[in-house]
């Protein structure tokens, strides 16, 4: 039959109109019995990931990335098993945080460092972590526009925050990214965070070197930086040091030198420094990569640098399995029951927080 044309079925009322209309569609005759094909798409095997990444092919290395921050228990396995066998071409570069709030000029430095980087070079990875996306459904980063330049260079990778739902999956995410664009030959990889609080220990846990982008003029409290974020800093780094406001970027360059004095620099054998940047005009963003080569050179040569990772491997690790036994516990069918009885109960005081949790416990145990 001609799919095009139209034909009233018999219970079709006399006098109706068009909407009772049918048209025939010629059907999809798929022929393929290939294992690793889904409808319409090819799906590539673990070897196909595995080795389209280690060659950098983009197209795979985003797919990858994409298996990773899937929610799905199929393709966590799946991911998990691509990981493992990138993981001994992982953990070859230098991975640093960045972090400031909205309007500092993170991007506007990102990619002016990038090029800088490229041109020397290097291959560079941009990451962003950006819990606030998974919560609002907006993000304050991650706007396609945004690092036009950088992004249109073939030795840089721009990969926006995964939308996960917690600050935990965003973790997780973000740190398997990490080793997959290390194994795809990345050797400097870019993390920027906006700068709202919890995000920066965040992305500290993640990083060798951790900067801030700070604006002068602006006052402390107006953003939001808090001594506890300065003291997560390896640099400051004070932007928009240009025209009318060169005068007051330097006054604020010695205050926070000043400052630093009385706090604890964040790694053992390091002095935070605080530097100046006009990421706009392209100054003083090469002076930053020196520092940022220096720190690390000091930091090999102490072993500072290969024990930091290592801790925020264990780190990494125990909160894995914090995260695993809760969410057991929480999910346990017994637990599910009993929780709501032992909390009436201890909301009524006939019972105690202690035994509340002893009770729990106790059948926890046996239930499992
Ligand atoms: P982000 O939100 O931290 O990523 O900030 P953007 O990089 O988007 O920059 C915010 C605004 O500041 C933009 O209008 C930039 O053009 C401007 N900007 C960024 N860096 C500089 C700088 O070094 N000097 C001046 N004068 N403006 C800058």
């Amino acid at each position: 039959m001609n799919e095009n044309k139209s034909y009233k079925p018999d219970w079709v009322p006399e006098n109706a109109g068009k909407e009772f209309a049918i048209r025939i569609k010629k059907g999809i005759n798929d022929t393929s019995t290939a294992s690793n094909k889904t409808i319409g798409k090819y799906e590539p095997t673990i070897d196909e990931y595995v080795n389209g990444v280690l060659n950098n092919q983009k197209t795979l290395l985003a797919k990858t990335i994409t298996l990773i921050e899937s929610n799905s228990e199929k393709h966590f396995k799946f991911a998990n098993e691509i990981i493992q066998k990138l993981l001994p071409k992982a953990g070859n570069s230098i991975r640093v945080g960045i972090t400031g709030v909205p309007g500092a000029g993170k991007s506007t430095f990102i990619e002016a460092l990038g090029l800088h980087l490229i041109s020397k070079g290097h291959k560079v990875a941009v990451l962003t972590v950006d819990p606030s996306s998974s919560i609002t459904k907006g993000s304050i980063l991650g706007d396609k526009t945004r690092m036009d330049n950088l992004s249109r260079e073939p030795n840089c990778f721009i990969r926006p925050s995964p939308s996960g739902t917690t600050l935990g999956g965003v973790t997780r995410k973000s740190r398997e990214t990490i080793t997959v664009c290390e194994a795809a030959g990345y050797d400097v990889i870019l993390i920027e965070t906006v700068g709202v609080g919890q995000n920066e220990i965040t992305v500290r846990s993640m990083v060798d070197f951790f900067l801030l982008i700070m604006i002068s003029g602006a006052g402390d409290e107006l953003q939001g930086i808090k001594r506890g974020v300065i003291e997560l800093a390896d640099a400051l780094l004070i932007n928009k040091a240009d025209g009318d406001n060169k005068q007051k970027a330097e006054m604020a360059k010695s205050e926070y030198s000043n400052a630093l004095h009385y706090l604890k620099p964040n790694t053992e054998g390091w002095v935070t420094s605080v530097n100046l940047c006009s990421a706009i005009n392209n100054e003083g963003v090469e002076e930053i990569w020196t520092e940022i080569k220096k720190f690390t050179e000091i930091t090999k040569h102490s072993g500072i640098f290969y024990n930091r990772r290592k801790n925020q491997a264990k780190e990494w690790f125990n909160s894995l399995i914090e995260e695993r036994l809760k969410s057991e516990f929480f999910n346990n069918h017994e637990i599910k029951l009993l929780l709501p009885k032992i909390e009436h109960e201890l909301l009524n005081n006939n019972i105690s927080v202690i035994d509340s949790v002893e009770k729990l416990f106790d059948k926890y145990s046996k239930s499992s």
